[in-house]
C-alpha cells in the first residue's frame, strides 16, 4: 500500500530530548521504517520548520519525508501551529490530487495532523487514520490553567474521533477517556508502539558510571509533567545512590535552561545536588547505553499518554519504578516487570527505589520478565503487521464522492 503518516509538528528527522521533540517523533520514525519493511511505500509529511530544510529527503530506512509549506519556515511552538492546519491540509490535498502519489490511506499523529488530513482525505477520497498521541481532556485535567493548547482543542479531538475512518489508540487508559468523550469503542483499534530491539537490547556499550555507588536514570523532555522534580524529592530516601537525568537541551545550553536550573536549585534544597547528574539530550542511537548503565530506571511522570522510556528500558534488561498512570499501567507490569507507585508522591517514590535497589534477585527477576514480555508484545514488525490490517480494511470501504476543494 501506498501510506501517508502526517506529523505536523514531530518530524522523524528532529533532535530529541527538546522541549516539542519526544515519543511522537520516535514513533513515527520507527513505524514508518516497519512499514517499509513489510513492503509499504511510506511518506511522512511534516511542516517546513527551517528554509533549509529540502522538500523531500529520502531516509535510510526507505521512507521518504516531505516538509509541507505551511506557516513560517522557523520555529514554531506546537501549540500555536492551529492556525496553519488549513494551509498545511490544502498542500497535501493538492499533491495527492496531482496523482503521481496517490495514497491509499493517511495515517495522522497528534489532533492537529488530524484536522489537516481529514481535510485532503475528504477532497480527495483518501481513507483516513488517526492516532492522538496526547488528549486535550487530560491534559486540561492536570495542568488546568498552565495548559497552553489552543481552546478548541477538546472539542476538535471529540469531533476527529468520529470524522476519521478509525482511531488507532495505544493504551487501555486512551480507550476509557474516549469512550468518555463519546468516541464508540467500535471506531478504535488498539495497536501498541513497539521498541526498536536492535537499539535497545540488554548487551553493548555501557556509558561510564560509578562502580561503587548505585545508578538510577530517568529520561525525557524537560517539562513539568515528567516529575523529574519529584525523583529529585525522592533521593533523599535513598541514601548514595546517583541520579542521572537524561533530556532537555544539548548540555552546553543546560545551565541556561530554566527547568534544569529548578532541578538544580531544588537538588541543592534538598541537600542531593552532589548525586544528581543532568546529561541533557543524547542522540537516539546512544540512549541504549545510558539505561544500560543504570540499576532502575524511574519513569514518574504526572500523566503519560504511552512512555516509550519504560518499554525501552525494559528492552535493556532495566527494572522500571514507575507511575501507576496511562500507558505505564499496560507495559509495566506491577510486581512481575516493575514496580507502580502513585504519580507525584515523592514519599512512595522513594521507598519503592530503595527497597528495589536493595533486592538483586528481584531486579533480576523484573528485567528477566520485562525482556519476555518486550519480545513477545512490543516489536514495531508487529505493531506493523496489526496497522497494515487496519489500513487494509478502511481502505476497502466505499466511501462518498471527494468534496469539491
Ligand atoms: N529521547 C532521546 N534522547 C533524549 C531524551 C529522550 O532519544 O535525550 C527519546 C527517548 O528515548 C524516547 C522519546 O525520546 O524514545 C521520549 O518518548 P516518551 O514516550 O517517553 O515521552 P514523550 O516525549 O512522548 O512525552
Amino acid at each position: 500500500m501506498r501510506i501517508a503518516m502526517i506529523s505536523e509538528h514531530a518530524s522523524p528527522l528532529a533532535v530529541l530530548g527538546e522541549e516539542d521533540a519526544g515519543g511522537q517523533n520516535t514513533h513515527v520514525a520507527e513505524l514508518a521504517a516497519a512499514l517499509v519493511g513489510a513492503g509499504h511505500d511510506v511518506r511522512v509529511y511534516t511542516r517546513r520548520d527551517s528554509t533549509t530544510l529540502p522538500d523531500a529527503v529520502s531516509t535510510p530506512d526507505g521512507y521518504q519525508v516531505c516538509h509541507v509549506p505551511a506557516g513560517p519556515a522557523g520555529r514554531v511552538p506546537r501549540d500555536e501551529l492551529l492556525p496553519y492546519m488549513g494551509e498545511f491540509g490544502r498542500w497535501l490535498a493538492e499533491a495527492w490530487r496531482r496523482g503521481d502519489w496517490t495514497p491509499d490511506v493517511a495515517h495522522a499523529h497528534f489532533w492537529m495532523s488530524g484536522l489537516a488530513t481529514v481535510h485532503a482525505g475528504r477532497r480527495t477520497g483518501v481513507p483516513t487514520v488517526l492516532t492522538y498521541h496526547a488528549l486535550g481532556t487530560v491534559k486540561r485535567r492536570h495542568q488546568g490553567a498552565r495548559d497552553t493548547s489552543p481552546p478548541g482543542r477538546i472539542g476538535y479531538e471529540r469531533a476527529l474521533g468520529r470524522a476519521v475512518d478509525r482511531v488507532v489508540v495505544q493504551c487501555e487508559d486512551e480507550v476509557r477517556e474516549l469512550v468518555r468523550m463519546g468516541v464508540p469503542r467500535s471506531r478504535m483499534a488498539l495497536v501498541p508502539s513497539g521498541v526498536n530491539q536492535d537499539v535497545f537490547r540488554p548487551d553493548g556499550p555501557v556509558a561510564p558510571r560509578d562502580p561503587a555507588r548505585p545508578r538510577i536514570l530517568t529520561v525525557g523532555r524537560m517539562v513539568e509533567r515528567k516529575g523529574f522534580l519529584d525523583v529529585v524529592r525522592a533521593l533523599p530516601a535513598v541514601p548514595d545512590t546517583e541520579c542521572v537525568v537524561v533530556g532537555g537541551p544539548p548540555a552546553d545550553l543546560l545551565p541556561a535552561d530554566a527547568f534544569a536550573r529548578r532541578i538544580t536549585a531544588l537538588a541543592e534544597s534538598c541537600g542531593v545536588a552532589d548525586r544528581v547528574k543532568l546529561v541533557g539530550s543524547v542522540p537516539r542511537e546512544q540512549m541504549g547505553s545510558w539505561y544500560r548503565s543504570a540499576d532502575l530506571l524511574v519513569a514518574a511522570p504526572w500523566y503519560e499518554p504511552f512512555g516509550l522510556t519504560p518499554l525501552e528500558g525494559m528492552a535493556c534488561g532495566v527494572p522500571v519504578v514507575g507511575s501507576n498512570v496511562g500507558g505505564i499501567t499496560d507495559t509495566v507490569v506491577d510486581g512481575l516487570t516493575g514496580d507502580l507507585v502513585p504519580p507525584r508522591d515523592p514519599r512512595a517514590l522513594g521507598t519503592a527505589i530503595r527497597k528495589l535497589l536493595a533486592d538483586k534477585v528481584r531486579r533480576f527477576a523484573y528485567a528477566t520478565a520485562a525482556l519476555d514480555r518486550i519480545r513477545s508484545r512490543y516489536s514495531w514488525k508487529r505493531c506493523a503487521e496489526q496497522l497494515s490490517a487496519v489500513y487494509a480494511a478502511v481502505a476497502t470501504v466505499a466511501r462518498p464522492a471527494p468534496a469539491v476543494a
